[in-house]
């Protein structure tokens, strides 16, 4: 039974977990976190390694709790129910404005920041959805599928297209690519996306991965850069 005292602060049946947050270079403040959106398909060279046709469709977005999100070089547990786990390596945007409809002056003046984070997708459980038409929450939306390093506030992060993003496995290089590869940019991922839902300061969207998507498993050392970034690094086990 929920007992709720008028008057008084609310009581709950259990102690609600803590607020999910991010670090923040340079900062003692944390980012609090609202949601967590992703991208797919938004390199060309991905997209086509995965069979798609990169001109002939607007941005899939999908989302992923925002318990998903590991920060502070966290070790990744292997997850359940996969013998397939892919990493993607992809540039972070985090807001501190939202809205709907926004324009792309308007979606640009939302940023709060950006991040280096690994969307972790259950390939094998991805391509069963996909061939069903069923949805991706199996494949995406798991326990510690979202590493992010800390957030880069916009004003200190001199990003442009030909700023590098990479990733490292045990020390050999994975993904590779610079950010003026994306088909869609930053500005319009967020203007689109507004017109699906109303934005809210404290969303974080994942902007999609370049080519070189490959398995990972326990033992292996991830590192994922991009320039101007804090770096991420962390260990699956
Ligand atoms: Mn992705």
């Amino acid at each position: 039974m929920t007992i709720k005292k008028q008057s008084e602060a609310t009581t709950y049946v259990f102690t609600p977990p803590a607020r999910v947050s991010i670090p923040v270079q340079g900062s003692d403040a944390q980012f609090p976190v609202h949601r967590v959106y992703c991208v797919g398909r938004n390199y060309a060279d991905h997209v086509a390694e995965m069979g798609g046709d990169p001109k002939s469709e607007p941005p899939v977005f999908f989302s992923k709790p925002a318990t998903a999100l590991v920060t502070g070089g966290e070790a990744v547990r292997y997850p359940q129910a996969t013998q397939d786990l892919h990493h993607e390596v992809e540039l972070v945007v985090t807001l501190s404005d939202g809205g709907r409809d926004l324009s792309l002056e308007q979606a640009a003046a939302n940023v709060y920041g950006y991040a280096v984070g690994i969307d972790f997708t259950r390939r094998d459980l991805q391509a069963v959805a996909k061939k069903h038409g069923r949805p991706w929450d199996t494949a995406k939306g798991f326990d510690q599928s979202a590493p992010i390093s800390e957030i880069t506030p916009a004003m200190d992060a001199p990003l442009s297209g030909d700023t590098r993003i990479t990733l490292h496995v045990n020390g050999e290089l994975r993904q590779e690519a610079v950010l003026g590869q994306m088909i869609w940019s930053v500005a319009e991922i967020i203007a689109q996306l507004s017109q699906l839902f109303e934005l809210r300061a404290g969303d974080v969207i994942y902007t999609g991965t370049p080519a070189g998507v490959a398995a990972v498993d326990r033992g292996d050392t991830l590192h994922a850069e991009i320039d101007g970034l804090t770096a991420l690094t962390f260990d699956i086990v």
